[in-house]
């Protein structure tokens, strides 16, 4: 039975790397028997032109239909005087919200030819291949009570709670350990479980899931600050960090710029069994330079790599895909963003036609 990928191309230059993305699908369904059917819808700021708010209910049905989704960005200047909850973004966190995607991947990867565009030593971050499991959906940015409060005697007091349960942390860590089982077999928690109640909660259940089903993963907990000095100090380190919501928001951005290119971003979001995963860029919409032709298509198809491993179970063609990227770059061809000496600039459109002649010619994909 075929499987569907719904598109979001969304706002900016959403609509011009999601395109690219699109390329790929269509040939691996041709090519490869990828076998995916796909829809198209609005989302963000295009979808609050259309519809009058940036995730209409029509949309969210059918997000829950497909069986994952492929989002490019969304936002821009032009909707800064709407309403802040019918802003683009507000549509993104409705469909995390609505779906209940609990748990934020975010891989940095090092790509070998880009090692040079890090802020760190080449040798500290070549061939970096680290994976950042973030709960999303809990801890201090959802816990109440919280607010600002008057305390009447000129004083103000501001106030968030750090809250976890026991099943949101074991689902959190269960995704985890399973994706270090197709990896390199580590997890590294993080926690500070020193000072704070939930931190050592999130410890001991992470400590006694690991014991009762995932014995056969190495298991490392890591004080989150220590966790962020050794990211810039060690990176080669890590295998899969599991951490909670804030310290996953601040781990993942230090461990992106380890790479250097926010064009080269991807991520996922995925919820309970049987829900659909989304995936994106790591970067917004870009408008400065939307409808240029000039944006790096690279983070959303990787992005859409992660998609056929993770909900389409092809991770051949993800390996291939991953590939053709690495052989692109290693060739020289650029956007902008990732430009260097030597190398050969090319546009949005050209740099989806490179790596599709790459995959055309994948051995992987001939055996
Ligand atoms: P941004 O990521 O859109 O852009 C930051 C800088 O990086 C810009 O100079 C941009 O040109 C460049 N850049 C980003 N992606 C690129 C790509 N693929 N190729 C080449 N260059 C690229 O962040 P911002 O400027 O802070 O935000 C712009 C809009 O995007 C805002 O409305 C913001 O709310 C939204 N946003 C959306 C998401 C999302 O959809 N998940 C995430 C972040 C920001």
């Amino acid at each position: 039975m075929s499987k569907t990928l719904l598109i979001l191309p969304g706002d900016g230059i959403g609509p011009e790397i999601v395109a690219e993305a699109v390329k790929v699908i269509e040939w691996l369904n041709e090519h490869a028997d990828l076998g995916l059917e796909l829809e198209h819808d609005l989302i963000g700021g295009q979808a609050y032109d259309e519809y009058g708010a940036p995730l209409a209910d029509g949309t969210l049905e059918k997000c829950r239909r497909a069986d994952a989704i492929l989002m490019g960005s969304v936002g821009g200047p032009q909707w800064d005087g709407v309403d802040y909850d019918k802003r683009p973004e507000a549509g993104l966190l409705r469909l995390r919200k609505e779906l209940d995607l609990f748990a934020n991947l975010r891989p940095a990867l090092v790509f070998d030819a880009l090692v040079d565009a890090s802020s760190l030593k080449p040798e500290i971050v070549k061939g970096l291949d680290i994976l950042i499991v973030r709960e999303l959906t809990g801890g201090v940015y959802f816990g109440e009570p919280r607010g600002i409060e008057d305390l009447g005697n000129g004083e103000r007091r501001g106030f968030n709670t750090q809250t976890y349960t026991t099943s949101e942390i074991r689902r959190i860590g269960r995704v985890a350990f399973d994706l270090a089982r197709k990896r390199n077999q580590r997890v590294t928690s993080c926690e500070k479980a020193n000072v704070m109640e939930s931190g050592k909660l999130w410890r001991e259940e992470i400590t006694e899931l690991h014991r009762a089903e995932f014995h056969d993963v190495e298991l490392e907990h890591m004080y989150a600050d220590n966790a962020a000095m050794q990211l810039c100090r060690n990176p080669h380190q890590f295998d899969v960090i599991v951490t909670d919501n804030l310290f996953g928001d601040i781990l993942s951005d230090e461990a992106a710029m380890l790479t250097g290119s926010l064009g080269m971003l991807p991520s996922a979001s995925l919820g309970a069994e049987g829900t659909p995963g989304l995936y994106e860029p790591a970067h917004g919409s870009a408008p400065d330079i939307a409808g240029q032709n000039i944006a790096n298509p690279l983070a959303t198809i990787l992005s859409l790599s992660m998609a056929i491993r993770y909900s389409f179970e092809r991770g051949d063609l993800a390996d291939a895909l991953d590939a053709a990227v690495q052989d692109t770059l290693n060739q020289g061809t650029r956007t902008g963003d990732i430009m260097a000496d030597g190398c050969t600039q090319v546009s949005t459109s050209e740099m989806g036609d490179a790596l599709l002649k790459n995959l055309s010619q994948s051995k992987a994909l001939a055996a």
